[in-house]
């Protein structure tokens, strides 16, 4: 299977649909997700082109981890979450809904099940709210 530049995270790479951004720089973009299976639910998207990790170049994929991490622990300090799980979805098998290599951040709470992958789009204030609590902590 091959990289379609029509994807939606390639619109927002290239800055034709908006997003809650918290973080970009030349190697990725940060945004919030807006159909978030936890609050704090937050996408690391890197800007090298793949479909997902299979066919991604791994000098993009060394280059993006350490942010990852990175936001990893932004995303704790800024939800005050009890752990953080991080998912990437290969195929639509596997449960990838969105063809661009992107790393799920989600935030679990002690006694909150996660709700369901893609699920219920979340209020946009609510979004850009945690967007900046996240980035002030990057
Ligand atoms: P995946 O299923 O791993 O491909 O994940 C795609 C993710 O993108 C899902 O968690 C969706 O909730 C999320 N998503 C879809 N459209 C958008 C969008 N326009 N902005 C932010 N997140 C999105």
């Amino acid at each position: 299977m091959t990289y379609d530049p029509s994807n939606i995270f390639g619109k927002i790479l290239r800055g034709e649909i908006p997003a809650h951004k918290v973080y970009e720089d030349e190697t990725a973009l940060v945004m919030m997700d807006i159909f978030p299976q936890s609050r704090g639910h937050t996408l690391v998207i890197p800007k090298a082109v793949s479909r997902n990790l299979l066919d991604a170049d791994p000098a993009a994929l060394a280059a993006v981890i350490p942010l990852v991490q990175k936001v990893a622990k932004a995303v704790k300090s800024a939800t005050n979450a009890d752990g953080i799980r991080l998912a990437q979805f290969n195929e639509a098998t596997a449960g990838q809904t969105v063809f661009h290599l992107h790393f799920h951040i989600i935030p679990a709470y002690e006694g909150t099940a996660l709700a369901p992958h893609a699920g219920g789009k979340a209020d946009d204030a609510e979004l850009a709210a945690l967007a900046s609590e996240i980035a002030a902590q990057l």
